[in-house]
């Protein structure tokens, strides 16, 4: 067997490894959880050995009580398949982070711009649907088939040019409108994990709305890692009716946070 079949069929294998994400989008992941868990837990303790962790006590009980607050309200699934823990950074960025396996990060900056509990879950809840829908898994897989793809190319023989061309298609056809995917099924995941839990969804479209306006010198980092806050606008507002039904019918069923807000 030629090298070229090797990779060829291996990539077929690869390509079969699909799963669905909760908003049962075929998802190709090639790794397990429990190796996606323990990536994401060393990246977090190489994050918390070099970045201070927020000295504040009232605003580490904040976040924590939103965070809290969202997590009890995950299926009995998610609570248990992910070790969820939640971190503020004493960082002037206006960020948060999630790694698989649950690990997720506040920077206190982020305060500054999310100034209710409503809008920081907003963050958050955005941040757990990542986690819930593997897109870190995802995105891993999606390299490596690149890789793959490349490697193929390079073994059947096609010209440097065209090696190049397919991983430069492979890139803008395949990482990035995923990622817009990926960014798209999280806001709609953390949405709904929102109004579930008792935070006002429509909170969620006044953040981006700030972020979007933040004329500060320091543009937020959330917008680098988060592009097109105009269309992620738009989509939440096409699911905010109901999402504000759910919301309504929570409160009533006594889901009401009460997360003092500190900054
Ligand atoms: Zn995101």
């Amino acid at each position: 067997m030629r090298v070229s079949d090797i990779v060829l069929i291996s990539l077929l294998i690869f390509l079969s490894q699909c799963t669905s994400s909760p908003l049962n989008r075929k998802q190709v992941t090639l790794y397990s959880e429990g190796e996606m868990a323990s990536q994401g837990d060393s990246i977090y303790r190489a994050i918390k050995e070099s970045t201070p962790m927020s000295a504040k006590s009232e605003t580490v009980d904040y976040v924590n009580c939103v965070a809290e607050n969202l997590i009890l309200g995950l299926d009995d699934t998610a609570k248990r398949k992910f070790i969820w823990e939640i971190t503020t950074f004493k960082d002037p960025q206006i960020n948060a982070f999630a790694l698989p396996g649950g690990k997720i990060g506040v920077y206190e900056g982020l305060l500054g711009v999310a100034d209710n509990q409503h809008q920081l879950a907003a963050v958050i809840a955005h941040e757990i649907g990542h986690v819930l829908a593997q897109h870190g898994n995802e995105r891993a897989s999606q390299a490596a088939i690149r890789n793959l793809g490349v490697i193929a190319a390079q073994a059947l023989g096609v010209s440097e040019s065209t090696v190049k061309a397919i991983d430069t298609s492979a890139q803008i056809g395949l990482l990035l409108p995923f990622s817009r995917i990926q960014e798209s099924e999280a806001d709609q995941i953390g949405l709904q994990l929102m109004a579930e839990t008792g935070f006002d969804p429509l909170e969620s479209v006044v953040l981006w709305q700030k972020m979007t306006g933040n004329k500060s010198r320091r543009a937020p980092e959330l917008l680098s890692t988060h592009p097109s806050p105009r269309s992620r606008i738009e989509t939440l507002q096409t699911l905010m009716s109901s999402a504000e039904q759910t919301w309504v019918d929570s409160r009533k069923s006594g889901k009401n946070p009460d997360c003092i807000f500190v900054n």
